[in-house]
């Protein structure tokens, strides 16, 4: 999802730049409900009709084999074409590198990654891009470094000659504390599949360390790094410290593609200072719609309508409304508030299915109250953030690296009720464009934010955002315009391209050693989240 909003906001300000990535054929997953309440997934074959065969093939070794690629393109971003591997073609015997995102286990995993890294450097090569910078975007796409340095090493340079000046082109975002996201592979599965490129054991460990730790690797290939948000570049750095050699990680907090999340509506109304009642109630009528065609719940346009979508990950809590029956049941059985609910879990993710499988118990219960909408995708999303009237979020702190729907849901006057992680930080005022219901992530244990945090979410609930919304309908609209305000520049994709354009891509291109431009913020990078009065 991020990507795209990037590669479109780098379409709107024209820059030059190409996106690599991998042609799924089963996509992600497709995730349902089935009568026992369990979620599975299937995968259709798409034909992807919109996607374009550049007649370009290129090569890499997977276990010793030549593994051919074809190019494929997706030109609707015009200026700004994204270029996708694929192995998955009529002849091929390579078609389970891009069959699945998830599909399989670490052999898998690295046959993508040799393909994504090294595959998408020589497809820079076969179409004569000439890169001024390489953007690492996550990870996965690490191996792109080895490559750089086995190019260089054909040229006769020495393995630290070639790094450094490799270091010198490459700049990484990271984008999660989560440990799983952080992906570790042994040495001797990384050799056997081909991914040392030529390098040895002591380079590739000097590079990753041992085992080879794709984030580490990252870290010390790149001139400089970031973290998603303010918060999460705290976290990011304590997280790192302990690895030597590498770039310093700066924060880049993520932004969201305006035109394609906020309501044309919304937009409207509140550029030229009107109501904005009319086309909130109108998003929200779609979603009722969209609601009582896919589950039969018949929700109240009048009522409060609370909504939470997100991968189902342990962390994010879906569920933790739920946890203190005697104080939600009386809510939802009169009608204060109605929760609305999507997500899909990991294909592999046990928990994740168990919690949805919780949420789907919850949405039985509480027939018109409660509404889990199965295979969320961005048109769910896109309902969601703009049809609801609160938006809930309550992630373990410090886990959400950053989080971009609460940003969709702020820029359609949709008003936040968060935990304070991630973009959250430096986004809305408690009781100004949103509620807060922490003060600053202390570290406090999981234990006990549990409890804290529920007892907040109930305080804030019943004491402030419930009563705000049923006798104080003027006060909420100031609300609702705050939080458009707040967020429509602040976390669009636009803001968070340019600041990547400042930040990180001319301190390549000067190939300047420190940041020194007074507008580089270093306030920003210090700026702590304000507290606020609960
Ligand atoms: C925005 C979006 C996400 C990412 O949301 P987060 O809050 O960053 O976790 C995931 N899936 C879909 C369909 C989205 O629209």
């Amino acid at each position: 999802m991020l990507a795209g909003d990037y590669l479109k906001a780098a379409h709107d300000l024209n820059l030059p730049m190409v996106g690599i990535g991998m042609l799924w054929r089963h996509d992600y997953t497709e995730q349902f409900v089935g009568e026992d309440g369990w979620p599975y997934d299937i995968y259709p074959n798409y034909d992807y009709d919109f996607v374009k065969d550049t007649g370009i093939t290129i090569t890499v070794q997977v276990e010793g084999r030549d593994v051919t690629c074809k190019v494929r393109l997706v030109d609707q971003y015009g200026n700004v074409p994204l270029y996708l591997l694929d192995t998955n073609f009529p002849g091929s015997e390579h078609g389970w590198i891009t069959n699945k995102l998830y599909g399989g286990g670490t052999h898998e995993r690295i046959a993508q990654e040799i393909l994504l890294g090294i595959g998408g450097v020589r497809l820079l090569r076969a179409l004569n891009i000439d890169v001024d910078v390489y953007h690492f975007n996550e990870g996965h796409a690490v191996l792109a470094g080895c490559e750089l340095i086995r190019e260089k090493m054909e040229q006769g340079k020495s393995f630290e000659d070639a790094w450094e000046t490799t270091r010198r082109q490459v700049v990484f975002t990271t984008h999660t504390p989560v440990e799983a996201g952080n992906e570790k592979h042994s040495h001797g599965e990384l050799q056997q599949m081909g991914a040392y490129n030529g390098l040895n054991y002591d380079q590739m460990a000097t590079l990753g360390g041992d085992p080879f730790n794709m984030t580490e690797a990252a870290l010390r290939l790149c001139t400089v790094a970031n973290a998603v948000s303010n918060l999460h570049g705290h976290t990011a750095r304590s997280m790192w410290r302990h690895v030597a050699d590498t770039g310093p990680i700066i924060s880049i907090t993520n932004g969201v593609h305006l035109p394609t999340w906020q309501s044309p509506e919304i937009n409207r109304a509140f550029e030229a200072g009107q109501d904005i009642w009319k086309p909130h109630m109108k998003a929200k009528m779609e979603l009722i719609e969209f609601a009582r065609q896919h589950t039969d719940a018949n929700l109240n346009p009048e009522a409060l309508l609370v909504g939470f979508a997100r991968r189902a990950a342990g962390y994010k809590r879906s569920d933790l409304i739920f946890r203190d029956s005697e104080m939600i049941d009386p809510l939802l059985q009169q009608g204060k508030i109605q929760l609305v609910f999507s997500g899909k879990a990991h294909p592999n993710d046990e928990e994740g299915k168990r919690i949805i499988r919780d949420l789907v118990k919850m949405d039985q219960k509480y027939k018109d109250a409660v509404v889990f909408l199965e295979n969320y995708n961005m048109e769910i999303a896109r309902l969601l953030i703009r049809g609801c009237d609160v938006w809930l979020n309550n992630p373990v702190r410090p886990l959400e690296a950053s989080g971009t729907s609460g940003m969709k849901a702020a820029m359609n006057g949709v008003l936040n009720l968060s935990v304070v992680d991630g973009w959250v930080g430096e986004g809305p005022q408690h009781g100004v464009s949103g509620w807060l219901l922490d003060v600053h992530h202390q570290h406090v244990d999981p234990q006990q934010q549990n409890m804290n945090d529920l007892q907040a979410l109930y305080k804030v609930l019943t004491n402030e955002v419930i009563p705000t919304f049923y006798d104080d309908r003027s006060r909420w609209m100031d609300m609702m315009r705050a939080s458009i305000d707040m967020s429509h520049y602040k976390f669009s994709s636009t803001r968070m391209i340019r600041e990547y354009y400042e930040l990180m891509y001319r301190r390549v291109m000067e190939n300047r050693a420190a940041v020194t431009a007074p507008w580089m913020i270093p306030s920003r990078m210090q700026q702590e989240p304000r507290p606020y009065q609960q």
